[in-house]
């Protein structure tokens, strides 16, 4: 059966940073929800102009949009191995996508949950910048763009979004670390190490 795995933890844990590796040397297919938003944005959608709003102010869309969204993704990429990350964010779409999931024969294999404090998520998220060409991820401190690239910065990566949406983080999403963890599926990884550590910790955690 192909797997799916959830990537769980704050906005700047280094969920992207992470699935990116796993993309790349185990052929997983990342479905980041943030990045469809911010592609739907960029080329001015229907989808892009009501997702626009929520985004700047650092609020969640509403779950059924967000479910619509998956359900097709997941149609899509039936026998692929995937990993979710930014997605599912309420307790209603982690319910959604246990039945969207069982409908397509398969199931959420496991749950990283990745654990940082949020004194460490501001300091990830303020230097955070993208090359808007590749959508490469850096950070002016930590792993510093290469001189002849123009990075840009994220518009919710300004201080008072990102003090919103670690909120909506402990109120709205951090209730599926109790909801993965009756199902036994949440496995813990120490998010505050560099990223080579932090992704050695997963792949010996997978199977994979
Ligand atoms: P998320 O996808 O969870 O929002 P990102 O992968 O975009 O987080 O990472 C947030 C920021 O932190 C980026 O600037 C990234 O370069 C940096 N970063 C990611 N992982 C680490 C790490 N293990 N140590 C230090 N900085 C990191
Ligand atoms: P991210 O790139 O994961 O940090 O997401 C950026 C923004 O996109 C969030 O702050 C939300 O406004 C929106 N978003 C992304 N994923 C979801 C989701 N699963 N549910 C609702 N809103 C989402």
């Amino acid at each position: 059966m192909a797997k799916t795995i959830i990537f769980l933890g704050p906005p700047g844990a280094g969920k992207g940073t992470q699935a990116e590796k796993l993309q790349k040397n185990f052929g997983f297919v990342h479905i980041s929800t943030g990045d469809i938003l911010r592609e739907a944005v960029s080329k001015g959608t229907e989808l892009g102009k009501i997702a626009k709003r929520y985004m700047e102010e650092g609020k969640l869309l509403p779950d059924d949009l967000i479910i619509g969204i998956i359900e097709e993704k997941l149609k899509q990429l039936k026998d692929k191995n995937i990993i979710l990350d930014g997605f599912p964010r309420t307790v209603k779409q982690a319910q959604a996508l246990d039945e969207l999931l069982k409908k397509l024969g398969r199931k959420v294999d496991a749950v990283i949950l990745f654990q940082i404090s949020d004194e460490e998520v501001i300091r990830r998220l303020s230097g955070r910048r993208i090359d808007p060409k590749t959508g490469k991820v850096y950070h002016i401190e930590f792993n510093p763009p290469p001189k002849n690239i123009e990075v840009i910065q994220r518009d919710d990566d300004k201080e008072e979004v990102i003090k919103k949406r670690l909120q909506i983080y402990h109120s709205q999403t951090s209730p599926l670390i109790e909801y993965y963890k009756k199902q036994n599926k949440l496995i813990a990884v120490d998010a505050t190490k560099p990223p080579q550590e932090v992704y050695n910790e997963i792949i010996s955690m997978i199977q994979l």
